[in-house]
């Protein structure tokens, strides 16, 4: 049977300083963070909170110099990203392209497209969005039907897709489509970079329930690419896309979303807290903790080679359920008066909102758990 290997790791001698370098230009820009957002902050862009990080050296952290990268550790990394969250920095902009785009690209890409791609990423000036669910394809990823095919020395890109969070401020699509006709589940997928303002791509906007134009349907008719917008291998499109699932699954945004509401909670209690407002925060801090070793530890696995999805799986439906439960728990603990413009009411309000939506981007609990199943040999 397959156990899980989660070992602690310590937080490296270059964590203080990070962590002041991040605090520090959090204080600078926050004036601008929209306050109820926050409880959603890498998904809520920023272009210009982007840029200072890329020119503060923050994005591309463990990527070679060559590309714009800083050839730092994935803990120093780790350490940077779980400061911007808990500070809820809106790091929507470039949070996509920094996690799995640029690693994509710098792992299976051409030289060409890391040379092309990865330095504007790195400066915080180039933003990708993820096109793999369709209408008739989301848990069932593999029922991919948005196609590619050969015209010459070309490609030509047909079909729809959907739940696109960030097409419309992004530059790029990495995305996944069937590039061998007549083929069917997850052979003749391959996975192709995108520019966005290529003729033929349409954006249009969903809007969620909060009101707010997160993600994005969107649309291919005919786009018509170089050869060299093939990413990795053709027909390894499967292969390619399954792998940056764990980039996606596992970092410190799939517990830390909710993070701000603990922190002004905790702020509001400084005036006196009862012991069941005590309570609530012992269980959620140490719940925190243990999420936070899991976490880390799947990075430093990620960072050595390793491809620990098992692990990341669990990290993810662990941490969406923290995340999810924390503001309900908060809303029972206190006196709620949602006319109150007071910073902890408006993001239990928004938080209410959006909380579902947690664990179903990047997969759905069900799938999530469905992979937990059989990773422990029990289906
Ligand atoms: C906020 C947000 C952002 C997103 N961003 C992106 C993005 O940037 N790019 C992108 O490509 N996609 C994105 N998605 C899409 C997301 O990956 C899909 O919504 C998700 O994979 C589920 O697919 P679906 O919506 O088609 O639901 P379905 O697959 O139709 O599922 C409907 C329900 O049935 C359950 N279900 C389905 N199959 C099974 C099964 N075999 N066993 C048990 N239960 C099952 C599911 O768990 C779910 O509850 C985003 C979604 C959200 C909510």
């Amino acid at each position: 049977m397959q156990t899980f290997t989660i070992k602690p790791y310590a937080m490296p001698d270059s964590a203080p300083a990070l962590r002041e370098k991040v605090r520090a230009l959090v204080a600078e820009h926050e004036h601008r963070f929209e306050p109820a957002r926050r409880a959603n902050c890498w998904v809520t862009p920023d272009p210009e909170f982007s840029c200072a990080l890329g020119q503060a050296g923050l994005l591309g952290m463990g990527w070679s110099k060559e590309y714009g990268g800083h050839e730092m550790s994935a803990l120093e990394r780790y350490v940077v990203l779980e400061e911007l969250l808990a500070a809820a920095a809106p790091v929507g902009a470039h949070w996509i392209a920094d996690r799995q785009t640029a690693p994509l690209l710098l792992r299976y890409g051409t030289e060409e497209q890391r040379r092309r791609w990865v330095p504007g990423i790195a400066a915080g000036e180039v933003y990708a969005c993820i096109g793999l669910s369709e209408p008739g394809a989301g848990s069932d990823l593999a029922s991919v039907r948005s196609n590619a095919r050969r015209d010459g020395d070309r490609w030509v890109l047909n079909g729809q897709k959907v739940w696109t969070t960030g097409a419309h401020i992004s530059h790029i699509m990495i995305g996944l489509f069937r590039s061998e006709a007549g083929s069917e589940r997850q052979a003749g997928l391959s996975q192709f970079l995108i520019p966005l303002d290529t003729p033929g791509v349409t954006v249009k906007p969903i809007i969620d329930l909060t009101g707010s134009h997160d993600f994005n349907e969107v649309w291919f008719d005919d786009v018509r690419l170089p050869a060299d917008a093939l990413v990795g291998t053709e027909g390894e499109g499967w292969k390619q896309a399954t792998a940056e699932l764990s980039l996606e699954r596992s970092g410190p945004e799939r517990y830390l979303t909710s993070q701000i509401l603990l922190t002004e909670f905790v702020r509001r209690l400084e005036g006196g807290a009862d012991a069941g407002q005590l309570r609530l925060v012992g269980r959620l801090v140490s719940e925190l903790s243990a999420l936070r070793q899991m976490s880390m530890a799947v990075a430093a696995r990620l960072a050595g080679g390793e491809d620990p999805a098992l692990e990341a799986v669990m990290v993810k439906d662990l941490g969406n359920s923290f995340e999810q439960a924390i503001p309900q728990a908060i809303a029972q603990a206190i006196e709620l008066d949602l006319s109150a413009d007071d910073a902890l009411e408006l993001l239990v309000a928004y938080s209410m909102q959006v909380a579902p939506s947690f664990s179903l981007r990047g997969g759905t609990r069900e799938i999530v758990r469905g992979i937990v199943a059989r990773g422990l040999g029990l289906r």
